[in-house]
């Protein structure tokens, strides 16, 4: 099966020239004309995304850690790509649907997918793949570099090793 989101996320590298980590995600979402904004509120709010006809406006928590705002945005950019449909749509701690495997959870499959195209977005296959190529092994130390490399919380960087089978599940 081709995988819609890694090609969409790898269509978006070479448009916008971007060839090793940090994506940069804020000016991919200038790049295709989207406007990003502040959003004061509480700290489970993480972001929204505001479709107006053509007008599209993301919007990010201001109060959270740059690597969690980078992921809103390629949240938020998952929405865009993948959830036309979508007019107002806030997120609201969209991490706890990290773990798909759960069924016994009312599974929100929009957030799912809109996690699996952040995660790619931010630490591409291939990216991920050339820096694994060059390290013997994976412990606590590559997690952190590989975590400031891309610049992604530690939480997401495992995630996705795991997604990509080099770590175990944890
Ligand atoms: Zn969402």
């Amino acid at each position: 099966m081709a995988d819609t989101i890694q090609e969409t996320v790898n269509e978006l590298l070479t448009k916008f020239k971007v060839h090793r980590p940090p994506v940069p995600v804020d000016k991919i979402a200038k790049g295709l004309k989207l406007q990003l904004c502040s959003l004061p509120a509480e700290d489970e709010i993480s972001g929204a995304i505001i479709r107006k006809g053509d007008h599209v406006i993301i919007a990010v928590n201001p109060a959270h850690h740059i690597n969690r705002r980078r992921f809103t945005i390629a949240h938020e950019l998952g929405h865009y790509f993948l959830h036309k449909g979508l007019g107002e749509h806030v997120d609201e701690d969209f991490r706890v649907a990290w773990r798909n495997a759960d069924s016994s959870k009312a599974v929100n499959w929009v957030e799912i997918q809109a996690n699996r195209f952040a995660a790619e977005l931010l630490m591409p296959t291939r990216f991920l793949q050339t820096d694994l190529d060059s390290l013997s092994n994976i412990d606590k130390r590559t997690v952190a570099l590989l975590t400031a490399r891309y610049v992604v919380s530690p939480e997401a960087m495992k995630i996705r090793l795991s997604q990509l089978g080099i770590l175990g599940p944890f």
